[in-house]
């Protein structure tokens, strides 16, 4: 059974190591993010998939750090978008373009569809390899719903302000922190991480 101190979460996002973070403490696990080891060089997220790009984080953090990483990719689908904007989310309406701006635009291309539909999902593939790089395992969280006419809400972060769960009337950026920890497609992968963990080490 290996030991673990501590694992690294392989992202710089603030939003995804706060939920991530949040979700590994409830299970006692201590972890480490980038914002720890800011002499990494970044990695670039040149997959086409979720998938690819979780795993090129993954490996090439843990084997620059030289510790088991956790890494996430993620990103928001919207059905009568073909999918657009995922694995492009981040970057969608300009690298630099804030999420105000990134709304307003994606809301404005779904508008000229003049479809009715508004359906949406988020999905979060992530991988886990250990101190040399080798990926040991990957799961992928969806989270399905829909797309409001207007932002609302200020919790979460990104695209959270439009998008409502199956299930709910109210935006991720509405709900209560506690609610996306529950259901979003990033616990829903922590979920899976955990148990594989928790077996991993032989708890
Ligand atoms: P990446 O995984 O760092 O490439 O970026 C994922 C991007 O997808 C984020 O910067 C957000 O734009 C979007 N995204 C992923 N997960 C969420 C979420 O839980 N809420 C809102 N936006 C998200």
């Amino acid at each position: 059974m290996p030991q673990i101190a501590s694992i690294l979460i392989a992202t710089r996002n603030p939003g995804k190591i706060r939920e991530i973070a949040a979700m590994l403490g409830q299970q006692g696990i201590a972890a480490m993010t980038l914002a720890d080891l800011p002499m990494l060089p970044d990695v670039d997220e040149t997959g086409t998939t979720f998938l690819e790009n979780a795993a090129k984080k993954a490996a090439e953090y843990a084997a620059a750090a030289g510790m088991y990483s956790l890494a996430d990719d993620s990103g928001l689908e919207v059905s009568p978008l073909g999918g657009r904007p995922g694995v492009h989310s981040a970057r969608y309406a300009g690298e630099s373009a804030g999420y105000e701006t990134k709304i307003r635009t994606l809301l404005a291309e779904l508008a000229e569809t003049g479809s009715d539909d508004r359906s949406a999902r988020f999905v979060c593939s992530m991988a886990f390899a250990d101190p040399a790089g080798k990926i040991i395992w990957t799961a992928e969280g969806i989270c399905d719903g829909e797309l409001a006419a207007a932002p609302s809400g200020t919790n979460g972060f990104g695209y959270d302000p439009i998008f409502i769960p199956a299930g709910f009337v109210k935006t991720f950026g509405e709900l209560d922190d506690a609610v996306k920890r529950s259901i979003s497609h990033r616990a829903r992968a922590t979920d899976a991480f955990m148990r594989f963990f928790l077996d991993f080490i032989g708890v």
